[in-house]
């Protein structure tokens, strides 16, 4: 039984994130979408608001889950038993970053095995930084996100009329 954890921080949830549980669902028996809760990262959504979006959207996977965490993805991933990690890459911007992530957790717990998905091209330049950042000014992120979350970001902005 593979069982496979996709970590990150999810704030908010994007159609790129997704794509990513979409596709590595396929690939293994059991995937759990955990959400890191990093408290040195200053998140718009608390945990609690961002593993309930994440459960709302997953309920069509019948092999997925959704959990909260924190300390080291590597204690975690022993703790669940699982034996690979998932990750989205988008640009070369990324590949530095986790290659370096992944090597060191490759060293920590070698069982533990790190796997790249790459984006879908409509969703590469897609991130939460820039969702965010184009909410806060009242910008159309329809594109960007499932529409059940449109909503709440905006509301986090104390923006009303949007979309008009
Ligand atoms: P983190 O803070 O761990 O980077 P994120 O929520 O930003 O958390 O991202 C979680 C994972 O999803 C990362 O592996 C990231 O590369 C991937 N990801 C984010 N956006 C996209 C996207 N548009 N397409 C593919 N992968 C993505």
């Amino acid at each position: 039984m593979k069982r496979a954890i996709y970590p990150g921080s999810f704030d908010p949830v994007t159609k790129g994130h997704l794509d990513v549980i979409a596709r590595s669902a396929r690939l293994v028996d059991e995937l759990v979408v955990g959400v890191l809760n990093n408290s040195a990262k200053n998140a718009l959504f608390s945990i609690q608001e961002r593993v309930n979006m994440l459960k709302e959207l997953i309920s069509e996977f019948p092999n997925v889950t959704v959990d909260a965490f924190d300390g080291l993805l590597v204690d975690y991933a022993k703790r669940i038993d699982a034996a690979i990690i998932v990750r989205g890459l988008r640009a070369v911007t990324d590949f530095e970053y986790e290659l370096q992530i992944a090597q060191t957790n490759h060293e920590i717990y070698a069982d533990l095995e790190t796997i790249f998905l790459t984006t879908r091209l409509e969703y590469a330049y897609l991130s939460s930084t820039i969702v965010k950042e184009v909410a806060s000014y009242g910008g159309d992120i329809s594109r960007f996100l499932p529409p059940q979350i449109i909503p709440r970001v905006y509301e986090k902005y104390g923006i009303k009329d949007f979309g008009k």
